[in-house]
C-alpha cells in the first residue's frame, strides 16, 4: 500500500477513527421516520458486501487508524451470516459496537457474549405497546423489552435510542426518565432528522430546551444535573439526581456536532458516506472488487468531507429540501 498515513484526516483537521458499518438494507421493522410506507428499493443481492468482503474492507479501515466499528443497518441481526461477521471482526484491534432494534438479541446472545460485544444500542421509541406498533408498523414490543432485560440480567447495559417526534411520543419523556430510576440504562433522545420520504418538518422535532423544561418542571430544576461529556461525544448528558441511569440528547438538527465529527459510514452495498447528509458517495466495494487500492479511496473520500452536514447549513432553508430528498432513507444508510 506504499506510505499511507495511519490516520484518516479531512481538510478541516478532523481525525476519523470511528466506522459505522451497515450490514444490510433489510429490516424486520418499518419505523415510519426511517423508511417510507411503500418500503425502499433494495440493492440487488450481488451488490451487497459478503462476509469476506466486510472483513477485508474493515481491515483496510483499521490499517488507517479506525479503532471503533459499530454494526448497524437496516437491522444488522437479520443478516443470516451475522455470527460469522462478528466473530471475524472481533479479531480486530477495535471496540465493536452494535445498533439494533433488539428483536433478535436473544438469538445471538451467546455470540455477543463470547465475542465481548457489549456496547449495544437498542432503539425503542415508546414504552406503550400500542404506540410502539404504530411507530414500527410491527408488534414486537414485548420481545424488545424482554431482550433489554435479558441484557441487564447478564450485566450488559444497553443504551436506548429514542427518536422524539411531536404528536407521537413527546408525552413519554418523563416515562423514559422514570425508567432510569431503578435501571442503570442510558436513554438517548435523538432529534428527528430529515431523509428521503419521511415527511420531516422542523416543527415536528423535540429539542433540548423543551426536554429540559419538561424534566425541570416535573422533577424541579435542582434535581436535573448535567454530566460531563467525552471529546467526541455526540450527546449532552444529564441525570435525575439519585437515579441509577442517565439521559442524553443528540442534537443533530438544532446543534450539530460536526466540529468534532470522527465518523465514517459504509453502506451495506459498500459505499462510503463521509457524512450522514452527504450527497456524494464513494463506491468502495466496486473498487475492492476491481482489486484497486481502497485505502487511497478512503482517504480521498474523507478529505473531501464538507464542514457541516454534507454542506446543508440549515435544514429549513429553501434549497435544503431537494438535497434532503436525494439522500437515501436512513434504513439504507445505517444510522
Ligand atoms: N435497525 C437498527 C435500529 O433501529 O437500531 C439500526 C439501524 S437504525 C437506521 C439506526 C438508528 O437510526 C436508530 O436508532 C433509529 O432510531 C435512527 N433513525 C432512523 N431514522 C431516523 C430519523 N429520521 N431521525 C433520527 N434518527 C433516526
Ligand atoms: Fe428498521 Fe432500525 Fe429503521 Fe426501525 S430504525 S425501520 S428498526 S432500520
Amino acid at each position: 500500500m506504499g506510505n499511507l498515513p495511519d490516520k484518516i484526516v479531512d481538510r478541516f483537521g478532523r481525525a476519523h477513527n470511528y466506522l459505522r458499518l451497515s450490514l444490510t438494507e433489510r429490516c424486520n421493522l418499518r419505523c415510519f421516520y426511517c423508511m417510507p410506507p411503500e418500503g425502499v428499493q433494495l440493492s440487488p443481492p450481488a451488490s451487497i458486501m459478503t462476509a469476506r468482503e466486510i472483513g477485508a474492507i474493515a481491515r483496510a479501515f483499521v490499517s488507517l487508524g479506525i479503532n471503533k466499528i459499530r454494526l448497524t443497518g437496516g437491522e444488522p441481526l437479520v443478516r443470516k451470516d451475522f455470527e460469522e461477521i462478528v466473530r471475524d471482526l472481533a479479531k480486530l484491534p477495535v471496540e465493536l459496537a452494535l445498533t439494533t432494534n433488539g428483536i433478535l438479541i436473544d438469538r445471538y446472545f451467546d455470540v455477543l457474549k463470547e465475542t465481548g460485544l457489549k456496547k449495544i444500542n437498542i432503539s425503542l421509541d415508546s414504552l406503550k405497546e400500542e404506540k410502539f406498533s404504530l411507530i414500527t408498523r410491527r408488534n414486537y414490543f414485548k420481545k424488545v423489552m424482554d431482550n433489554i432485560h435479558l441484557l441487564l440480567a447478564n450485566g450488559i447495559i444497553p443504551k436506548i435510542n429514542v427518536v422524539l417526534i411531536k404528536g407521537t411520543n413527546e408525552d413519554e419523556i418523563i416515562d423514559f426518565a422514570e425508567l432510569t430510576r431503578h435501571l442503570p440504562l442510558e436513554i438517548q433522545f435523538i432529534e428527528f432528522m430529515p431523509f428521503n420520504g419521511n415527511k420531516w418538518e422542523k416543527k415536528k422535532g423535540i429539542y433540548y430546551p423543551e426536554i429540559m423544561q419538561r424534566l425541570k418542571t416535573h422533577y424541579g430544576a435542582q434535581e436535573v444535573e448535567s454530566l460531563a461529556s467525552l471529546p467526541n461525544d455526540t450527546s449532552r448528558n444529564f441525570r435525575v439526581k439519585g437515579y441509577k441511569g442517565s439521559l442524553g440528547m443528540i442534537n443533530t438538527v438544532s446543534n450539530p456536532f460536526c466540529d468534532s465529527c470522527n465518523r465514517i459510514r459504509l453502506t451495506a452495498n459498500g459505499r462510503i458516506k463521509n457524512c450522514l447528509f452527504s450527497q456524494e458517495e464513494t463506491d468502495l466495494l466496486a473498487a475492492f472488487r476491481r482489486n484497486e487500492n481502497i485505502a487511497e479511496l478512503i482517504l480521498e473520500s474523507i478529505y473531501s468531507k464538507k464542514k457541516t452536514r454534507g454542506g446543508i447549513d440549515d435544514f429549513s432553508a429553501n434549497d435544503a429540501a431537494p438535497r434532503i430528498k436525494n439522500n437515501r432513507s436512513m434504513v439504507l444508510i445505517g444510522g
